[in-house]
């Protein structure tokens, strides 16, 4: 094919491949018996941490993914015994394999997001695009027909809320302003902190529609006194205590500017 019409500074962009749904999802197993899973041929700034931890009695899922391969048929081990799915937060990256599960949590202030998934709220609409992806889901994506699924809560929690596995404990942190709903969840026993998107080692959004300054500045100023040892956020590589510390002050920096409108109290 002739390619004299192209700019040489534009080339075409490539065809995607498409990828086997048993290729989609990438398992590791870490310490403290948390395994990861992502959806590795998705951008990394759209690509949501699957974070999994194995309890006594039950299981913990924080987050899903998008939902374009089934989670529960390519990682079937998720459903061998009893796992609660929470939602960090109801970004369609982070819940779109929810409706898999029996049982769901997630923050009140985003249950009617699970419940009703409409783009303009879970910010598909915005960001669930084509140019996402590295390789496609079988049978390809199309952003208009991307849906996410009903996943209605079947337990609202709020701060302070215990996740109890039998024998290890997850509190559950409000943090928001990423989003209104955004939950972390803290061990203490063992400093594991599964933070979501209010903070992560890459980029962090503050301009969604719901997102709100002011408030994600009060959550990092309270989050900065936890002694993490290790963080699992909803995006990127995960990261200790001085890193932690880091992306807070970062980001308090960032927004505190003198005479900068969104200027905490
Ligand atoms: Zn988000
Ligand atoms: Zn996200």
């Amino acid at each position: 094919m002739p390619n004299d019409t192209v700019p040489p500074e534009s080339p075409p962009r490539a065809v995607c491949p498409t990828c086997r749904a048993a290729d989609w999802y990438r398992v590791s197993r870490l310490d403290h018996g948390v395994t990861h899973i992502d959806e590795h041929h998705i951008d990394p700034f759209y690509r949501c941490n699957i974070w999994h931890v194995r309890g006594r009695d039950r299981d913990l899922m924080v987050d899903s993914g998008m939902g374009v391969v089934s989670l529960c048929e390519q990682v079937p081990w998720l459903r061998e015994r009893e796992v609660l799915a929470v939602a960090s937060h109801a970004h369609f990256d982070h819940v779109g394999n929810h409706h898999e599960f029996d049982h769901r949590a997630c923050h009140p202030a985003e249950a009617h997001i699970l419940a009703e998934p409409r783009g303009d709220w879970n910010l598909a609409d915005r960001f669930a695009v084509v140019e996402m992806f590295n390789a496609l889901p079988p049978g390809g994506y199309r952003q208009a027909d991307y849906r996410v699924q009903p996943a209605p809560s079947t337990q609202l929690v709020e701060a302070g809320d215990v996740i109890d596995l039998g024998d290890r404990v997850f509190e559950v942190l409000h943090v928001p302003g990423h989003s209104p709903g955004s939950i972390a969840l803290w061990e203490a026993a063992s400093g594991v902190l599964l933070s979501g998107d209010a903070v992560y080692d890459g980029p962090l959004v503050d301009d969604a529609y719901h997102s709100d300054i002011p408030t994600y500045l009060e959550t990092m100023a309270r989050l900065s006194a936890l002694p993490v040892t290790v963080v699992h956020g909803g995006h990127f590589a995960s990261f200790g205590r001085a890193r932690f510390q880091e992306v807070i002050r970062e980001y308090l920096d960032g927004r505190r500017r003198p005479g900068c409108p969104s200027e905490a109290g």
